[in-house]
């Protein structure tokens, strides 16, 4: 097992294509009230997880209920493809003023493998999306971006075992 140790409180952003595992992963590690789902508030805002339309509304929601969190000091997971680093810069800016540390989980496995597990997702999602989001999540991968940004700590994980090998260290959690 691959110990997870993070400080708490901690905002955690999950990066990885549409597919690729987050939402599961997310699930398996982290309490149902801490993550924040765009998917979940595009459902929520327009009764369709799939409804781009309402992607400007979701993730405006998303950053009211971040604020919220963090203000509080709760624990909080963003999930999203967050491979820009355009998507992470104003939950970087929110983080920073409320003085929480922000983590990543970065999902950058194989590309059949994304396409194997997108092909038995429930919403099916374009293969040239999928490749759009590999192809943003390498520039910020080979070019540092995580670490300029000023996470910490940055936990990539390259293959499905070692995503299925991550769980909460409790010696040091
Ligand atoms: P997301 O789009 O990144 O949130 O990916 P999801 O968590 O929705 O996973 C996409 C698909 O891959 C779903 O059908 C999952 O059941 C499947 N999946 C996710 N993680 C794993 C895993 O560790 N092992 C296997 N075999 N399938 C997985
Ligand atoms: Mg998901």
């Amino acid at each position: 097992m691959t110990g997870l140790a993070l400080p708490d409180p901690v905002l955690v952003l999950l990066i990885g294509p549409a597919g690729s595992g987050k939402s599961t992963l997310a699930r398996r590690l982290f309490a149902p009230d801490e993550i924040l789902s765009s998917d979940a508030f595009r459902a929520a805002i327009a009764g369709d997880e799939a409804d781009q339309r309402a992607t400007k509304p979701a993730f405006a929601a998303l950053g009211r209920a971040l604020e919220r969190r963090l203000a509080a000091r709760q624990r909080t997971v963003i999930d999203a493809t967050n491979v820009r680093a355009a998507d992470r810069a104003s939950y970087l800016v929110a983080a920073r003023r409320h003085g929480i540390p922000v983590a990543a989980i970065v999902l950058d496995l194989p590309r059949e493998v994304v396409l194997a597990r997108n092909a038995g997702r429930e919403r099916v999602v374009d293969e040239a999306v999928i490749d759009r989001h590999r192809a943003a999540l390498r520039r910020t991968l080979d070019e540092g971006e995580l670490e300029r940004e000023g996470i910490d700590p940055i936990i990539v994980l390259r293959t499905p075992e070692a995503a299925d090998a991550l769980g909460w260290d409790r010696m040091l959690a």
